[in-house]
């Protein structure tokens, strides 16, 4: 358990990354002009490039390539994306998550209000 100013090992790289991928979910449009689905896409593809867990990302590209992505709207991308992130639960060994809460947990917050 290193120190919080070292670099990140994969586990805080992954965590830090679902952050903002499900938050960019959360905050994408219900109705996505034509300009905003291409930015979605796009961005999305060069992340997949990018990431910088090389083996993560190699097989997270073979995972678009069977499921292919969703922009059409918020709920299409944040299911995709919740979908996505259990692929890769269910390769670690982790529990799937809900993806009826993926809002709740990444937009709403809680409905007993412990997030207000
Ligand atoms: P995380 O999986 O990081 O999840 C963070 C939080 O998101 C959870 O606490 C939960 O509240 C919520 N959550 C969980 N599942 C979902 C879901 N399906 N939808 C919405 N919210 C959810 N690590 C490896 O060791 N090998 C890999 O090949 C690998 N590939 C990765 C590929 C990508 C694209 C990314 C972003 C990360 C990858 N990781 C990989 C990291 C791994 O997914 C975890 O981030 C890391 O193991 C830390 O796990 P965690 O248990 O803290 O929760």
């Amino acid at each position: 358990n290193p120190s919080k100013d070292c670099p990140p090992d994969v586990e805080e790289l992954g965590r830090s990354t679902w952050t903002l991928l499900h938050s960019v979910a959360a905050t994408y449009p219900d109705k996505p002009t034509q300009k905003q689905q291409e930015n979605l896409s796009q961005f999305m593809n060069s992340f997949s490039n990018l990431y910088p867990c090389f083996h993560c990302a190699e097989d997270f590209r073979e995972y678009m390539k069977k499921d292919k992505i969703k922009v059409t709207n918020r709920d299409e991308f944040g299911k995709w994306l919740c979908n996505a992130h259990n692929s890769v639960n269910v390769k670690l060994g982790k529990p799937k998550f809900d993806c009826n809460l993926w809002k709740e947990r990444w937009k709403d917050g809680s409905k007993d209000g412990r997030c207000d």
